[in-house]
């Protein structure tokens, strides 16, 4: 009892919890619950049914069953959607496959009809793998297209052991036939509306980047003195119906179709501008600027000249130019990426690595790679006082870091507690909400102002409590 009680909290908490996912993603965690919840009950009615007639075959199909779609929601709540999904289809193609054959066989008074759930499951396939290789996202809808057509043209049945009554089949032939359709039905309308919503979204990102409605916001990156010695610039859409956009929402879609090459040379001018603007005021014209590059943008050949060619049009000091790679990129074609950043570092451009330790990258491209500064992923700060291998992640970034020689800086820091001991084990430099969330020009520039009239070292927030 108490186990279904938390299982159906759990699953309530995760149905509301708030998701930042791109249009489409959320729907499908949340259909995937859902199918979670009805593998559940389903399995558990049959299970008491079947085990009632002693046919233990059926029953420990319904077990499995009932399994998956635990294995599934604990996947899900992990944010394991490729697993959830392969583990969900497989199970449910085998189980839809076995009861026909073994509890819905083909007699001449009742035609079998449970079959008829492979073509629902077709379309749920393709928009439960739509952001996998095109291989694994048709293959399973082919496979259940194939197997429902082989099912619905023969008569094959390897037993009638377990066979439900004829008269029982022909009513389940009703039900079965109305529910798959009625799936099929809402499927093909949300496969469809997700395709408009996408497009919708698409056609709103161009009028967005023709009509200027992005915007950047600075967040201060501190050094030890409590000096603010830099800011990141972080893209923020300002939509004219949903208010401001954050980038979780609409970077990832960018980055499927493309967009984010236009969106990404924005940001990049938009930013060397500003630097530009800034070298003119005695507060602001050190600060460096740190600029997330996504792969694709990275990737495009005339990445480098672009960005050259911008620095020399606003004739600003290189050094000042942050750009932030995450490790996805610096897995793929070294030899390209290397050449390009050595180009820019030759200029004066700093490079940091993003995110660090989510991703693989691997130490020998570490090392390979011109890198100034490595940032600790949020992920580790936000957990680094509680728990044991967030805190030996950080200590070994930050002991990397001065190994390879670059400087370290911890992402998303939110106390006192967290910065003390950051600043305990060697960590140079600070950026997270403890300090300041990213802010409008305005903003940030009024922050950092007062930051200055504090005077550094007696800055509050950056004293050191003994630890
Ligand atoms: P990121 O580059 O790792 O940026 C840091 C994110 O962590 C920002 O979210 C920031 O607001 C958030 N953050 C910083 N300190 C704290 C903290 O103390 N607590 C918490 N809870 N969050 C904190 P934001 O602005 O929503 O950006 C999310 C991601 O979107 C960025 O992660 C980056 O990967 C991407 N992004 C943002 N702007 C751009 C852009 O111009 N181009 C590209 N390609 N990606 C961008
Ligand atoms: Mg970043
Ligand atoms: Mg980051």
């Amino acid at each position: 009892m108490t186990v279904l009680s938390s299982f159906l909290k759990q699953l309530i908490k995760l149905w509301l919890a708030p998701d930042l996912a791109l249009v489409g993603q959320r729907r499908e965690r949340r259909m995937r619950l859902l199918t979670c919840l009805v593998l559940v009950v389903v399995g558990s009615i049959w299970g008491v049914f079947f085990s009632l007639r002693g046919e233990w075959g059926v029953v420990l199909m319904d077990v499995t069953l009932i399994s998956c779609g635990i294995a599934v929601f604990v996947l899900t709540w992990r944010n394991k959607v490729r697993s959830a999904n392969l583990l969900l289809f497989s199970v449910i193609i085998v189980v839809v496959v076995g009861m026909t054959l073994l509890l819905d066989p083909y007699s001449a008074e009742a035609p079998r009809a449970t079959h008829l759930y492979l073509l629902p499951i077709a379309v749920a396939a393709l928009m439960a793998f739509r952001e996998e290789p095109t291989w694994l996202r048709y293959g399973v809808a082919l496979l259940c297209l194939g197997l429902f057509i082989a099912l619905a043209s023969s008569t094959w049945t390897p037993t009638r052991a377990y066979s439900l009554p004829d008269d029982v089949r022909l009513v389940g032939s009703w039900v079965q036939g109305v529910a798959s359709m009625g799936m099929l039905m809402v499927l093909l309308h949300i496969l469809q509306s997700d395709v408009s919503e996408r497009s919708v979204l698409d056609r709103d990102l161009q009028v967005a980047l023709r009509e200027q409605q992005f915007e950047l916001h600075y967040q201060a990156q501190l050094d030890n003195t409590g000096r603010v010695v830099g800011a990141e610039a972080l893209i923020r859409w300002q939509h004219p119906q949903r208010g401001l956009v954050p980038p979780a929402e609409f970077i990832g879609h960018a980055e499927t179709t493309g967009l984010i090459i236009p969106i990404g040379q924005w940001v990049l001018a938009q930013a060397i501008r500003q630097l530009h603007v800034w070298q003119d005021n005695p507060l602001f014209a050190d600060l460096g600027l740190a600029v997330n590059i996504s792969q694709k943008q990275f990737r495009q050949s005339t990445f480098v000249d672009e960005t050259l060619r911008l620095i020399d049009e606003q004739g600003i000091a290189a050094q000042r130019l942050e750009l932030e790679l995450t490790e996805t990129l610096i897995v793929q074609d070294v030899d390209d990426l290397l050449r390009k950043m050595n180009e820019l570092v030759a200029r004066g451009v700093r490079f940091s690595l993003d995110d660090f330790g989510t991703g693989f990258s691997s130490l020998s491209h570490l090392k390979r790679l011109p890198l100034n500064t490595l940032k600790i992923d949020r992920s580790f700060i936000s957990d680094v006082l509680t728990d044991n291998s967030s805190h030996s992640i950080v200590r070994t970034v930050i002991a990397l870091g001065h190994n390879l020689g670059m400087s370290t800086i911890a992402e998303g820091v939110e106390t006192a507690a967290q910065l003390a001991f950051l600043q305990s084990i060697g960590c140079e430099q600070f950026q997270g909400y403890y300090f300041s969330k990213p802010l409008p020009l305005e903003a940030f520039e009024a922050y950092v102002t007062q930051q200055h009239a504090k005077g550094f070292t007696a800055h509050a927030p950056l004293h050191i409590p003994s630890v």
